[in-house]
């Protein structure tokens, strides 16, 4: 079994080499992952600037490449350019810092995950919610079970799984529960701030705002002290609305046009 491993925190991060010690149990593992960190650039792609790969000094799997690029780029590369055959699977994480929400849209960890997803090879994406603690064992073992369940019973063409975990110890995590995306989101703050030359500069920063949110979303189950695994589909058509949409007679604005010629 082939597993490929990336993220976006970077390729030195604490995170991926959590990933890579129970990964390299379960088979052949293939890290691509970005030589700095690229947290929140989404599913960037580079199309103007050459992408540099360098071999890196990753202990104990078969083979580690760090890449000036997105997490999108390193998926694309890997599959296309860098391995000889198409992964079993692809882990992407574990990311410091939640990915809950409105998060997916921004989360390079997801991106990931979602460009092995499109390239048909089964993905997950797993985060720890703490931008600092480094107690990453037990995200690593439950990514490892879900890897093994996800092998076994496969995951549909256009779906990803993502896994948020609590920060808490293996002991006082209250379960695992299957969620929906929910709504939370951030409340952006600009620091602005001046350069040593006198320019100015702004400093983007924020905070999760509270939200009243059902028990199945993944932010508060997470909050709530459980793992969290929302099934993430690519396809964002919202299918309620289109009957909606269809009252609006757009159809009809090219043949109005057609019949005016
Ligand atoms: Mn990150």
């Amino acid at each position: 079994m082939k597993i490929l491993l990336s993220n976006d925190d970077g390729i030195y991060s604490p995170g991926l080499r959590a990933l890579a010690d129970i990964a390299s149990d379960l088979g052949e593992v293939w890290v691509v992952a970005p030589d700095r960190e690229q947290s929140s650039v989404g599913h960037a792609i580079s199309l103007s600037d050459p992408i540099r790969v360098a071999p890196y000094p990753f202990p104990d799997v078969h083979v580690a490449y760090a890449v000036g690029g997105t997490p999108a780029d390193c998926i694309k590369l890997a599959l296309t350019a860098l391995m000889p055959e198409k992964p079993d699977i692809i882990l992407s994480g574990i990311n410091q810092g939640e990915n809950t929400g409105i998060s997916v849209i921004y989360s390079g960890t997801v991106s990931a995950a979602t460009e092995g997803t499109i390239s048909g090879v089964p993905s997950l994406a797993i985060s720890l919610d703490s931008f600092t603690s480094e107690r990453f064992a037990p995200a690593a073992r439950i990514a490892r079970q879900l890897a093994e369940l996800t092998m076994r019973h496969g995951l549909p063409n256009d779906t990803l799984l993502n896994i948020n975990v609590p920060d808490l110890p293996e002991e006082e995590l209250r379960g695992i529960r299957i969620t929906r995306q929910g709504l939370a989101r951030w409340q952006e703050t600009f620091d602005k701030r001046s350069d040593p030359r006198g320019r100015i500069y702004y400093w983007m920063d924020g905070h999760k705002l509270e939200m009243e949110e059902p028990d199945d979303s993944d932010g508060r189950a997470l909050t709530d002290g459980f793992v969290t695994v929302t099934p993430i589909r690519l396809n964002m058509t919202n299918h309620e609305f289109i009957s909606d949409l269809k009252t609006w007679s757009l159809e009809a604005f090219g043949v109005e046009r057609a019949h005016r010629c």
